[in-house]
């Protein structure tokens, strides 16, 4: 299969409310060009250094997401030209892309990681911290939080996936509001899974592109 079939056999199983983020982390630019000269315009990174590099040599009119953990020290290289923050993780950070969004003069759109897995090691702010952090976000005019994403376990155990993207859908609903439209979650193995529970967004990686470097 090539890059422009498997991104089809995506794109025909998503509802046309779901955006697709192709994560094109570690995958070659000839590898990510096959998407976008299929269609693909939205594309997710998570390294800072391979984002700004990859925003440099490719189209300009691809839409930039990152999606990994971001270090407050690099927020200033993603700043001029990221579309959207996924993974804001602590207020501390919040406090540094406003910073940077405002030396740029811009308005970044960030979505809130929530901590939905069993996993310790996965990123994100409590379910029951949440609605703090958005209060606290509306203190900084150069963000805009425009939804949330979790990360799923990573297992076999469908049962506990669905339990997981339920949690971060009844998060979702009771936080959602004219700028809280955006729920980032699903992956390649649980994507379809993450869009029967609601997801608007999912995140497709190797999926499309098969290997990685
Ligand atoms: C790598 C990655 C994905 C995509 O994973 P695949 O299994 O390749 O689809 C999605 N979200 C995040 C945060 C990632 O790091």
């Amino acid at each position: 299969m090539s890059i422009a079939n498997n991104l089809n056999v995506v794109l025909s199983s998503l509802t046309k409310e779901v955006t697709l983020v192709a994560v094109s982390k570690t995958i070659l630019n000839s590898s990510l060009l096959e998407a976008y000269h299929a269609g693909q315009k939205v594309f997710g990174e998570n390294k800072v250094q391979e984002l700004v590099q990859k925003a440099k040599d490719l189209p300009k009119d691809i839409i930039w997401h990152m999606i990994g953990h971001l270090q407050t020290n690099k927020v200033k290289l993603i700043a001029p030209f990221v579309s959207l923050i996924h993974g804001v993780d602590s207020i501390k950070l919040l406090k540094e892309i406003n910073k940077r969004a405002e030396q740029n003069n811009r308005v970044i759109d960030c979505l809130l990681q929530v901590h939905i897995a069993t996993e310790k090691t996965k990123f994100g702010f409590d379910i029951t911290e949440v609605e703090q952090a958005i209060t606290i976000a509306k203190e900084f005019p150069n963000i805009k939080i425009v939804g949330l994403m979790g990360m799923a376990t990573f297992t076999d155990n469908k049962q506990q996936v669905i339990q997981e993207f339920n949690s971060l859908k009844i998060l979702f609903e009771t936080v959602k509001n004219k700028d809280i439209t955006i729920l980032s979650m699903g992956m390649s193995a649980d994507y379809q899974l993450a869009i029967d529970k609601g997801s608007t967004m999912v995140r497709v990686g190797s999926a499309i592109f098969e290997h990685r470097n």
